[in-house]
């Protein structure tokens, strides 16, 4: 399992993380993104490298 977080003060609501994650691990809400089925993911790191803003955190645990 992973923990998925997203910094709010960095992320600035692209939705490329909601694009690229092939799990529907993230919803944007009031601008910015939150992840709504952290308990999907699969550890790809995908969102990290499409992530401009480096606000997204992704640990194994
Ligand atoms: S890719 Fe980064 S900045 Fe863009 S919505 Fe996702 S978390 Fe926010
Ligand atoms: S690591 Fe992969 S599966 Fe997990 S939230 Fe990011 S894109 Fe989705």
């Amino acid at each position: 399992m992973y923990d998925v977080k997203v910094d709010e003060d960095k992320c600035v609501g692209c939705g490329e993380c909601v694009e690229i994650c092939p799990v529907d691990v993230y919803e944007i809400v009031d601008e910015k993104s939150i992840p709504v089925n952290a308990e999907e993911c699969l550890g790809c790191e995908s969102c990290l490298e499409v992530c401009e803003e480096e606000a997204i955190t992704v640990t194994e645990i």
